[in-house]
């Protein structure tokens, strides 16, 4: 079955034409490596510096202060593992939370393993952290506070201005991992007091395998990639030009678009989370009802498993995900929804429905006109769904 709704923007997103556009030529025509002293190398430079302004103004920093990288993925190991190799005079202790994504979860492993001591801070059956956690957890070895901007499975927004705070009064470097909020939350460094940030491009109508971070100025980092002198010596690499002319494209018209976006988001995401759960008994919300992504929508239906729904979901048509154990190819259900304090069968069937500018009010019709069927059925053919009745 051809997908005819996609509702999985928070694992990847189309290109947009018009970043699409502005890409193209710097395939064929523009192909110069921007190293060089010649017209279509200055072209490609040209390109690569209008591309850091860009993604710059969307999140209130300076040109000087973004660093191309390959990937959300790349950007988070930098944050943690540049942050901790520069500041391994001033201490080893590092607080992040246990909803982060694995590019973060899984580089604090390898930090731990390496001599560093990490705080993995508990969330609420929201998914926030308590900011007095934060404040227990801060000791004089502490360099570095990691703490995503928006969860990528459960869509809850972080304090972040908040965190800034306590961070800065204790000369704690804080990174966040921005990206699945870029393009759809205000993100402003200097208010929110933000020192390193972790951008992806795929996740917002640019390719994938690009996308930067924002290094403050004065901040120490050590560079994860050597090599050439590309990025300022921090990420060497001939520089991917049009993934980066992608990205540059896709902040400046996600920021410019964010107010209206939001705003028609937010009304699709709540039609269809008050349809599932009026109308599908024994159904849940996972993650914070109000301050949350304005495409997000992730649900828990008791005595069915997430992966079955995905299957006959994709037999309708629909792209969607789930928290369940088969889809993220191991045996325990998603950590982030054990961390709000759902039970291990209630994790199992959760359904994950993420929105973007492409969906339409007809999209969220269907799937409110298919689901509760789908799940009654589910129920019916599960040794587990008659105590549904
Ligand atoms: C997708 C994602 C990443 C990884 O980004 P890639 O560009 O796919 O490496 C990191 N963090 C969050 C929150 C994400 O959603």
């Amino acid at each position: 079955m051809k997908t005819k709704i996609y509702m999985d923007h928070a694992a990847t997103t189309p290109v947009r034409p018009e970043v699409l556009q502005e890409i193209l030529p710097y395939f064929t025509e523009y192909y110069g490596n921007a190293s060089g002293i010649y017209g279509i190398a200055k072209e490609s430079k040209k390109a690569l510096e209008k591309a850091r302004e860009q993604v710059a103004a969307g999140i209130g920093a300076k040109a000087s202060e973004i660093y191309f990288t390959a990937g959300g993925s790349e950007s988070d190991n930098m944050a943690l593992r540049g942050v901790a190799q520069a500041r391994r005079q001033k201490g080893n202790h590092i607080i992040t939370t246990k909803i982060e994504h694995h590019a973060i979860l899984h580089t604090c492993e390898y930090l731990e393993k390496n001599g560093y001591d990490v705080t993995y801070l508990d969330v609420d059956t929201d998914g926030k952290i308590r900011l007095d956690d934060l404040k227990a957890a801060i000791r004089p070895e502490t360099i570095l506070i990691s703490v995503m901007f928006a969860n990528n499975e459960i869509g809850t927004i972080e304090p972040i201005a908040e965190i800034g705070q306590i961070a800065r009064e204790k000369g704690i470097y804080f990174h966040t991992d921005a990206v699945q909020a870029m393009g759809h939350v205000e993100i402003d460094v200097d208010k929110m007091q933000i020192d390193l940030l972790s951008i992806s491009g795929h996740k917002l109508g640019a390719p994938k395998g690009i996308g930067a971070i924002y290094i403050r100025s004065g901040i120490q980092v050590s560079p994860l990639i050597f090599g050439g002198a590309q990025e300022r010596k921090m990420r060497a690499g001939t520089e991917n030009i049009p993934g980066i002319v992608g990205l540059g494209k896709a902040v400046e018209l996600a920021v410019a678009e964010l107010p209206e976006t939001k705003e028609r988001l937010e009304k699709m995401r709540d039609r269809l989370i008050s349809g599932i759960l009026e109308n599908i008994p024994h159904s849940r919300l996972n993650g914070h009802p109000t301050d949350r992504l304005p495409g997000n929508c992730n649900v828990s239906f008791e005595f069915i498993e997430g992966e079955s729904m995905l299957l006959l979901l994709d037999a309708l048509g629909v792209a969607a995900s789930s928290g369940s154990a088969c889809t993220s190819g191991s045996l325990d259900p998603s950590h982030v929804l054990l961390a709000i304090g759902l039970p291990h069968e209630k994790a199992h069937g959760s359904l994950r429905l993420t929105l973007d500018m492409d969906n339409t009010e007809e999209d969220i019709d269907f799937v409110l006109e298919k689901l509760p069927p789908l799940v009654a059925r589910l129920r019916e053919m599960s040794p587990l769904g008659h105590d549904a009745e």
